[in-house]
């Protein structure tokens, strides 16, 4: 038996970050930069006012109350959008609005509120002077020129993931397309004579592929994009056709065939397309994996992946090695999960010192994080993975985990809503 660690390390050493593309900024959501991104000019362009007001010269407003407005005249008005070549100088105003560029001579913004404005409109009085009601200081209400960004400034580096963010700024910069790592393309192949696809009648001996389904839902959870290649039956010549077929992609994730009772066909095909190890790795559930190269016709290299079939070792298993392995070809170098330590509820008998990543429902309790095993944990049963929303890892070193014993748990989703 080869430790987790092990195991991952030889995934992570064998694939690869793929190559860049360039595509509308919208659609590299959640994409890896490639390159830096450099400002050519600044953000904002020029001075430009955070409030609704008037553009002054601080050194006006003195002495400037409620009782002693000062009053200055209103030469001139600026909307978002639009300049002013009027000129502020001492005794005058122009009135502005939020996000117009400052008129020169300027140097603050009275907010409407602090000038007498109002109370003129009110009594009909004209707006050609203005009585400004609190002193300003030099800068008051003036958003400076590059304040946000500098021109020449490398505002987003390579190997940055796009949030909604960094998108933004792209589009402030006024680019419509960005140059991002490209997502994986995986395939995913279910094997088994058992296997019928969803939607067809089943005959006694058969039941519906799920593997496909989970594996192909958290291939896309990873930033993935999945490509279904359907069933292998448990036949040469039919694993050959479809693991060919489901080498048109960066990966291809197997699952089934690789316990003791069905290694051989399996082996065999592995064998002949390429150089595959077979894994028993020391975790439960889960412990049979196969992984190494398989060559296309035209000689590529692809990472397979395959997994067992056991609906619940087939998921954490790619919540072990595929989620990684799909990470770190999309430029994220961090694939762990979030992590937290909570008391597990019930007791979890750990038989041959291998890892359990028991299902847990976790929960936050006024002293601390609680997990909740979830139900039976065999292997085969989907309906206590589905109530997860973390798993709790009982050490390989551990013979028990009592209740109360605090263990570290895996969050399988990345939103406080769903704990
Ligand atoms: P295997 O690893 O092929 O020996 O399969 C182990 C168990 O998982 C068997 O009970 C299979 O019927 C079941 N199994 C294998 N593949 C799938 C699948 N795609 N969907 C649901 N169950 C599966
Ligand atoms: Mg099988």
């Amino acid at each position: 038996m080869i430790p987790v660690e092990d195991a991952l390390q030889k995934i992570l050493n064998t694939v690869h970050v793929l190559e860049p593309e360039t595509r509308p900024i919208l659609s590299a959501l959640d994409q890896v930069l490639a390159e830096d991104v450099v400002a050519r000019f600044d953000i904002p362009p020029h001075d430009n006012s955070a409030m609704d007001g008037f553009a002054v010269r601080a050194s006006d407003t003195h002495g400037a109350g409620i009782q002693s407005p000062i009053y200055l005249k209103v030469i001139g008005e600026v909307a978002a959008g639009y300049t002013t070549s009027t000129k502020i100088i001492s005794g005058t105003t122009v009135r502005i609005m939020t996000g117009a560029p400052l008129p020169a001579g300027a140097d603050a913004v009275v907010q409407f509120e602090n000038t007498d404005e109002t109370e003129r409109k009110k009594q009909k009085q004209p707006l050609d002077t203005i009585g400004i009601l609190e002193p300003a200081k030099p800068g008051l209400n003036v958003r400076p020129k590059g304040e946000d960004i500098r021109a020449g400034q490398v505002v987003l580096t390579k190997g940055t993931l796009l949030h909604p963010a960094g998108i933004g700024i792209l589009a402030s910069l006024g680019k419509e397309n960005a140059t991002v790592i490209r997502r994986p393309v995986v395939s995913v192949l279910s094997t088994g004579d058992e296997l019928r696809p969803s939607g067809k009648t089943l005959a006694p001996g058969q039941i519906y592929d799920s593997n496909s389904y989970t594996i192909a839902a958290n291939i896309a959870r990873c930033g993935g994009v999945a490509r279904i290649i359907g069933i292998g039956r448990d036949t040469l010549a039919s694993l050959q056709e479809k693991i060919r077929h489901g080498l048109n992609a960066d990966m291809l994730i197997t699952s089934g065939g690789v316990s003791k009772g069905d290694y051989d066909v399996v082996k065999d095909v592995l064998a002949q397309m390429g150089n595959v190890s077979f894994w028993t790795v020391r975790m439960k559930p889960g412990k049979p994996i196969a992984f190494g190269t398989l060559q296309t016709d035209n000689g590529r290299n692809v990472p397979h992946l395959g997994l067992p079939g056991n609906p619940v070792s087939s998921m954490i298993t790619f919540e072990q090695f595929a989620r990684p392995a799909i990470l770190k070809m999309r430029g994220i170098a961090r694939h762990t999960r979030p992590v937290i330590y909570a008391a597990i509820d019930q007791e979890i008998v750990n038989e041959d010192s291998r890892r359990i990543y028991a299902r847990v429902r976790v929960t936050r309790k006024e002293n601390g994080w609680t997990a909740s095993v979830t139900g039976p944990q065999g292997s085969g049963i989907l309906s206590s993975m589905a109530e997860a929303n973390g798993l709790a890892i009982v050490p390989e070193d551990w013979a028990l985990a009592r209740p109360g014993d605090i263990l570290k748990v895996q969050l399988l989703y990345d939103t406080e809503e769903t704990l």
